[in-house]
């Protein structure tokens, strides 16, 4: 079962109200590589569903997020961005020119977490890693 299908089976298992925008919403959240934003997503949804309100895409994420099945990456100076395909932590690359955000496949991050628990007894839980950058694309453009 794919993530979509797997989230509104959830929701449905939940009793949650499914609405065509908020599959639309699901779809974008669990098929998107970009790490959208709530703008980003009302964007496309509005192009489909001229009529829905930003409040409703909003709402939706808070519901996802809630249930733990999304990623939501927090900025002091832009929007938060969302990973619904990996709701789990993973580092991030971040192209501070055009505000891309990738999923570099990375195995040293499982070392990285057996050094700090080995080096400091915690119980880790989450962790976030973010690398910020200029992407290939922009250092062309430049
Ligand atoms: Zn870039
Ligand atoms: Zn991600």
């Amino acid at each position: 079962m794919d993530r979509y299908d797997y989230l509104v089976n959830r929701l449905k298992e939940l009793n949650h109200r499914i609405t065509p925008q908020r599959l639309a919403i699901l779809k974008i959240l669990t098929s998107s590589d970009s790490h959208p934003s709530a703008e980003m997503i009302y964007d496309q949804i509005k192009a489909e569903f001229p009529f829905t309100s930003f409040a409703t895409v909003y709402k939706t994420i808070a519901l996802i997020k809630e249930l733990g099945e999304v990623l939501e990456l927090e900025f002091s100076n832009d929007s938060n961005r969302y990973d619904g395909r990996r709701p789990y932590s993973h580092p991030h690359l971040i192209c501070t020119s055009c505000k891309k955000i990738l999923d570099p496949d990375l195995d040293s991050v499982n070392h990285l977490q057996k050094e700090i628990v080995k080096e400091t007894g915690f119980t880790v839980t989450n962790h976030r890693l973010d690398f910020f950058g200029i992407c290939p694309e922009c250092q062309k453009n430049r």
